[in-house]
Formats: C-alpha cells, structure tokens, sequence
C-alpha cells in the first residue's frame, strides 16, 4: 500500500508540471476560438478555472488521496473530459479541435498506453456528448490566423517539455539498470564479485586462455574460520572476510578478476600470468595475510589455504579448470592448512614454491 501510494505521488508531481504547462496554453488556444463566439461569463469562468485552477486542484486531490495513483487516474478522465467539452463548445473550429485532443492524447499515451490512450479517448467523446448539448452544435470549418497564432505555443512547447520529460525518465532508468545490474553482480560484503558474476567471468578468460597465452585460477580458503567466529563473533569474522578482499584488491592487478566463491572461500583469476608467478603472488599474499593484526582482536591471527591451478590446453571446459585448483585446495587443508599448493596439467607441482 505505502509502496503504491508513493508511487502514485512521483506521478501526481510530474503530471502537476506538465498539466499547469498544457492546460495554460490550451486556455490560450481554446480563448482564442471561443472569443468570437461571445461565449457567457460563466463559460470564461470555467475556462479560467480549467486552465489556471484545475491543474493545483487535481494535484492536492491526488496528493490527498489515500493512493493517488488512482486519484491520478481519475484526474486524467477529467482532462480528457473538457477536452471534450471544449471541442464542441469551440463548434469543433479544427485547429484548436486538433491541437487540444491530440496533445491530450500523446500525454495519455505517454503515462498509460494503449489503454489510458482509449479510455481517454472515450471520456474525450462523453465530454463532446455534453458540450453538444450545452452548446448549439455547429462545425466551423476553418481557423482563422489570429486563432493558428494562439495554437503555437500548445503546439510547439508542449511536445517538446514532454520529449524532454520523457527523456529525463528513460536517462534515470539506464542509470538505475545499470546500478541495479552491478548490484546483482557484487557481494555485499566484500564489495567483490559474487558467485555466479566470477563463474560468468570464468567462462569468459577460459576462452581467452584457450586462445591466448594461458593463465592460472585460485581457490582461497579461511583457515579454521568457524573457530575464528566462535571465538571472536561474526562480527570479527566479517571483519577478516573484509580485510582478505581489501588485499585482494591492492595486491591483484587491474586484469585479475577476484571474487567471493562462498563463506570463507574466494577465488582469483589471473589471466596470461604464468604458473610460477602465479604462485609467488600467492605465497606473498598468504604470508601478508598470515601476518596481519587485528585492532579489535588482539591475538587474532588468520592463515589462508590456496589452491592454485594453471590453465591446460587440454580441458574441455572451466569446470575441469575449476575442480583443478579445488583438488589443489583440497591438498593444502590436508597436508596441514596455510599454504599453497599448484597443480599444473591436472597432477601436484610443489617444487614451483621452494624457497629461492
Ligand atoms: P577449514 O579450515 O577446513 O576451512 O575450516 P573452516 O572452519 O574455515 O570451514 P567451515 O566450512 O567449517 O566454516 C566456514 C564458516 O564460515 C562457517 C560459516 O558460519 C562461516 N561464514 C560463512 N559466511 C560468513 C559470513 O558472511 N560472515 C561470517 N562471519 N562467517 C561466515
Ligand atoms: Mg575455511
């Protein structure tokens, strides 16, 4: 319902602009067609009244309204109602008859479709029905040029605010998709790639890998984190998950692609770097990690479990590419945790990190 009503109002404000707009140069179209009919004071009253006053009337309706989506809605049918009126009250003379129905009709369009655009047409038609029986109904078949003068302004400002409206809307909707797509692609805590975004950028380097000079992928992992929670609280736990994305960040190059895998698992790409570099970036990486305090933790002290795998001609996919650098991972937890171990072709490559 909130939800609703708030967007209601975003519409009753932008239609509040362009209704003040549009109806003050029809008031001066529609004068200008009905002067030499020498209409009574009570239609120049309501003329006034359709084109200075209705325009802040509809809107505190709206705003009032408990959803002033449907208030708007309303309002709407009312426009496209004297429009009406005022065609046959004009004795349909054809400018100013053309001008005030089809600028209605482009701003009914705009905010409702097809939809809006008939429903307005109907209310357009009942308005005429009433005006013929106010008025004596009668066609003038030509405008006169005084009259061709005062349709202009209505003419010529009115689509173009509307253009320009429309663009404003469609430029904030790009900008909204676009956020909203790096949203989706981005973990919220580490600010990193999520899952599905790295597996997407995987496949990508994996085809690149396959036609240019290779790479490597790593699979990071937390040593012993869920102690590390027990013991200090999530909330030093997300603290960690933090800080080995800062690293990750100021320590990869700008081509790398880091992400978080899941929990306590990250995974690196490192395209075109060879196997041996690969390494020596993560060695130095984990001895980094490995010496890090924590301010709020003092004691705290976290290792990392790296699996590192090099790109091989010989996988048909990513996902062998990927079961790779897990095996690696796997290896690391098992032979006793904070290390790394490569694998290259699919077998263990451990003298690549003998000490130099
Ligand atoms: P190992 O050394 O074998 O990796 O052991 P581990 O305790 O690190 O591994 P395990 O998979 O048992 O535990 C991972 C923990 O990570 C469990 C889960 O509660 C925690 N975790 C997952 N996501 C988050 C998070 O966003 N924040 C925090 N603080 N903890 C998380
Ligand atoms: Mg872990």
């Amino acid at each position: 319902m909130e939800n609703s009503g708030g967007k209601g109002l975003s519409l009753a404000r932008r239609l509040y602009a362009s209704r003040t707009l549009g109806l003050a140069l029809g008031l001066l179209c529609v004068s200008a067609a009905m002067y030499p009919l020498d209409p009574a004071p009570w239609v120049w009253g309501l003329m006034v009244f359709n084109g200075v006053l209705w325009p802040h009337v509809a809107y505190q309706w709206a705003r009032r309204a408990k959803v002033p989506f449907h208030a708007e809605h309303r309002n709407i049918l009312v426009d496209a109602f004297l429009g009406g009126f005022w065609v046959a009250a004009m004795q349909f003379n054809p400018l100013p008859s053309v001008a005030t129905l089809s600028m209605m009709a482009m701003n009914n369009v705009a905010i409702g479709g097809l939809r809006f655009l008939l429903v307005g047409f109907a209310a357009q038609i009942l308005g005429m029905g009433v005006g013929g029986l106010v008025f004596t109904p009668t066609f003038i078949p030509s405008t006169t040029p005084l009259q061709m003068f005062a349709c202009m302004p209505l003419l010529i400002v009115y689509p173009l605010t509307l253009g320009w409206l429309c663009f404003r809307q469609a430029t904030t909707l790009g900008r909204q998709k676009r956020e909203l797509l790096a949203l989706s692609r981005t973990d919220s805590l580490t600010g990193l790639l999520n899952h599905g975004a790295w597996k997407d950028q995987l496949e990508v380097e994996f085809q690149r890998c396959q036609r240019e000079q290779g790479g490597a992928i790593a699979l990071i992992d937390i040593d012993h984190f869920k102690t590390i929670n027990d013991t200090y609280g999530h909330v030093a736990g997300d603290i960690v998950l933090r800080q080995l994305s800062k690293m990750l960040k100021q320590n990869l190059r700008a081509t790398d692609v880091a992400g978080r895998y899941g929990g306590d698992e990250f995974c690196v790409i490192l395209p075109g770097m060879p196997l041996n570099s690969a390494a020596a970036t993560m060695e130095a990486l984990r001895d980094r990690f490995a010496s890090l305090g924590y301010e709020q933790s003092p004691g705290l002290k976290v290792s990392l479990s790296i699996g590192l795998a090099a790109f091989d001609p010989t996988h048909t996919d990513a996902t062998l590419w990927l079961n790779d650098a897990d095996q690696a991972l796997y290896e690391a937890k098992t032979t006793g945790r904070n290390r790394v171990i490569c694998r290259i072709n699919g077998t263990p490559c451990h003298e690549l990190l003998d000490p130099v």
